[in-house]
């Protein structure tokens, strides 16, 4: 796995090379992709397990992709030197923190998140146990994948990062750990990221904000699908930390969830009760309450991005930028549905795929032939081997040796008469 990733990422170092990568701009997308696992194949996960659990009684099961081949922190480092990406031990450290690209895109079906647990929690592919089912655009559920990649923003579009997960793991969950990678990798000095309603959560827009980075991330407008007033109608007085209602009354500090990582003001229940927009405010009887995220700062600022001509325009620029590159990937390079299985044979597959995007676009970049070193090295056919050097003195000797013509049968002279 370390071999196709770094196959892929030198591709990306002869891009940045060339002058090809811009760096300020980074687009996020993901595509369904079919697994090679059929839906008969599936059984009850506790039966796999169970039986997996029989067999490796005495081993242990590694859960973690990259576990078995990386020991622990090396006795006696010297902390004077910095860590680097050979670092074993900093590897390994990193996947126990669960560092999605680490750990090849692997969720941990353990965690219940929102107390929502999905199929592929339950059921698993004997063919492929990695995939978990999706909806198939025709309706149909299929065992899939998502594949995750992150395209620069300059003309050449080459893709900067590319991970697997399973089909039920959202796109906004890798999301920070493919942004975190991708700049510190390349060294890109991003301005601003754009990603769809899909990666527009509260915990991503806060983490990419806070390091100055422009979130262009549509958010789920929730005020719509609720038959009362929204939040926006209410307007918030931070001198004096409260909300104020339509009808002028003061929603007070009531209490924080630091779990949902929001405070919450609420009105006295009497004023509620007593008032003629209360049918169309709240349905309670203990007055209306109104939820501020810990992060309302942040989400504020990308609201107000909304208005912004540049936001539109990346925006626009989101729905031509990546998409095609899938269209691309999967009409002409078989992305359509992986032919290895698990989740590391489906992302050597999307390496050697992006890759070869990437080449192809750093060859052919403004179609005006190679114009930087690095393009010039790439068009560079490899050195001969010691078979092509012999075949070539060989071809070359019967050339001009009229006794050893090399098209003895397209030979153009009468042959000589032999009588
Ligand atoms: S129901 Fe309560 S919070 Fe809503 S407008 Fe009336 S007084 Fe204000």
């Amino acid at each position: 796995m370390e071999v196709f990733r770094r196959f892929f990422e030198r591709i990306v170092e002869e891009c940045v090379e060339a002058g090809t990568v811009w760096g300020e701009e980074l687009f996020f997308d993901a595509t369904k992709v079919e697994a090679n696992a059929s839906m008969e194949s599936r059984i009850p996960r506790f039966a796999a397990q169970t039986h997996l659990g029989g067999l490796f009684e005495n081993e242990g099961i590694s859960e973690t992709a990259g576990e078995d081949d990386a020991p622990g922190p090396s006795a006696g480092a010297d902390l004077g030197i910095l860590p680097t990406a050979e670092d074993r031990g900093l590897r390994a450290k990193n996947a126990e923190r669960g560092d999605w690209i680490s750990k090849n895109g692997k969720p941990d079906r353990a965690i219940v998140r929102h107390g929502y647990r999905r199929r592929s929690d339950y059921e698993v592919s004997l063919t492929d146990p990695d995939a978990a089912l999706m909806q198939h655009k025709r309706g149909a559920s299929r065992l899939g994948y998502h594949a995750h990649y992150v395209v620069d923003g300059g003309k050449a579009r080459v893709i900067l990062s590319v991970l697997v997960t399973p089909a039920d793991v959202m796109e906004n969950q890798p999301m920070l750990d493919l942004l975190w990678r991708t700049t510190f990798r390349w060294r890109t000095r991003t301005r601003r990221v754009t990603g769809d309603a899909t990666y527009g959560t509260k915990e991503n827009i806060a983490a990419v904000e806070k390091v100055s980075i422009r979130a262009y991330l549509s958010m789920t407008d929730f005020e719509k699908k609720s038959p009362y007033y929204g939040p926006s109608r209410f307007v918030y007085d931070p001198e004096r930390d409260l909300y104020r209602c339509p009808q002028e009354e003061p929603l007070r500090l009531y209490t924080h969830s630091y779990t949902e990582r929001v405070t919450k003001y609420r009105a006295k229940p009497e004023s509620c009760n007593a008032c003629a927009l209360k049918p169309e405010c709240t349905p309670g009887e203990s007055g209306r309450v109104v939820r501020r995220s810990f992060d309302e700062e942040f989400l504020e600022r990308v609201r107000a991005y909304r208005e912004t001509e540049p936001y539109r325009k990346a925006l626009r620029k989101r729905k031509v930028w990546v998409e095609p590159l899938f269209g691309e990937a999967k009409e002409w390079h078989g992305m359509r549905r992986f032919r290895l299985r698990t989740l590391r044979g489906v992302n050597i597959e999307a390496l050697m795929i992006a890759a070869g995007q990437n080449i192809k676009r750093l060859l052919t970049f403004r179609g005006r032939g190679p114009r930087h070193l690095a393009q010039v090295a790439a068009l560079r056919p490899p050195a001969p081997t010691h078979s092509l050097v012999i075949g070539h003195l060989l071809r070359n000797h019967r050339v001009g040796d009229p006794e050893h013509p090399s098209r003895v049968f397209q030979h153009a002279d009468p042959f000589p008469d032999v009588g």
